[in-house]
């Protein structure tokens, strides 16, 4: 059968632990098949209770400026212009109040973390328009791709249950901040869809189209772009991508009103009502293509 279209694939276990196994089996001796915390990653000097800034830039920069005060990050210029950029192509929002702005930057170091709070709210262009009140900022070491991966899904599931949120955005003190932040766990999904990825994944699909039909002068802009999102996205889910793109022309689907719009099929009611609003990545049963909630729903 087609592995493409198998209703079957992705199949949990090849989905995701394959590549882990390989590349993360131990790191610092650890092996993180078994659960680690945010706090392995985070110390109470990297968390600011009330952030200065008052747009995201400015908030970005003192947040970098606590990684270079504790020498995490050494070109602050650089890393600071890498995440305005990544900022530009797909807002790092999750939504209700949550941004995890990040850049893959040599650091030195494997990973570097720093997360502000803001009790006024930031403007960050988010899904949902919301402001932001909790900035998880991470720069991680190109040697190291799916670092961020296992982290960024570990983090989105503690953010989007809203009492964990509640009680970061209400922390009354750095202690208290810390002390939430420090009960995230990190590990993989085991669900069959991809958290928080769908507009970037939406993205780099548009980009790959427009550089079909675009001239030359403009073919470096876009491959740049085109280089920064993947250099995030895990392996197995771009190469599935990628192959769906050559047989199709297309690997990402909107779900309107239920339908797939990859091939007309209705959805199954509880895959349709997941996807509605959400920002995760989910396969088609029918097409086997990516499916993303609509951007706009018709009227
Ligand atoms: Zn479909």
């Amino acid at each position: 059968m087609d592995p493409l279209i198998s209703p079957r694939f992705p199949q949990k276990s090849s989905f995701y632990q394959p590549r882990f196994m390989v590349n993360y089996k131990k790191m610092d001796g650890k092996d993180i098949l078994g659960i680690t915390y945010f706090s392995d990653y985070l110390k109470p000097t990297q968390v600011v209770h009330d952030l200065k800034g008052k747009d995201k830039v400015h908030a970005i920069e003192e947040l970098l400026d606590v990684l270079a005060k504790h020498k995490l990050i050494k070109n602050k210029k650089l890393i600071l212009t890498r995440l305005i950029d990544r900022e530009n192509l797909d807002s790092t929002a999750l939504g209700e109040g949550v941004a995890v702005p990040h850049a893959r930057v040599e650091t030195g170091g494997e990973i570097a973390i720093a997360v502000g709070r803001s009790e006024k709210g930031l403007e960050f262009d988010a899904p949902d328009k919301k402001k932001v009140h909790l900035i998880v900022l991470v720069v991680w070491n190109p040697s190291l791709p799916g670092l961020f991966n296992h982290l960024f899904a570990g983090l989105a599931h503690f953010l989007r249950r809203a009492d964990f949120r509640q009680r970061a955005f209400e922390a009354k003190d750095k202690g208290e901040l810390f002390n939430t932040l420090a009960e995230i766990e990190l590990r993989l999904p085991h669900e069959d869809k991809i958290i928080s990825r769908a507009s970037l994944l939406k993205k780099l699909q548009e980009i790959e189209m427009k550089k079909g039909r675009a001239p030359k002068a403009q073919l470096k802009t876009l491959q740049a772009q085109v280089n920064l999102i993947r250099e995030e996205l895990d392996h197995a889910l771009l190469t599935r991508f990628d192959k769906l793109m050559k047989r199709y022309g297309f690997a990402v689907a909107e779900v309107e009103d239920g339908v797939c719009q990859g091939c007309n099929i209705n959805l199954s009611t509880q895959m349709s009502s997941a996807i509605e609003g959400s920002n995760d990545i989910y396969v088609c049963e029918n097409c086997g293509k990516y499916i993303v909630a609509a951007k706009k729903k018709k009227k």
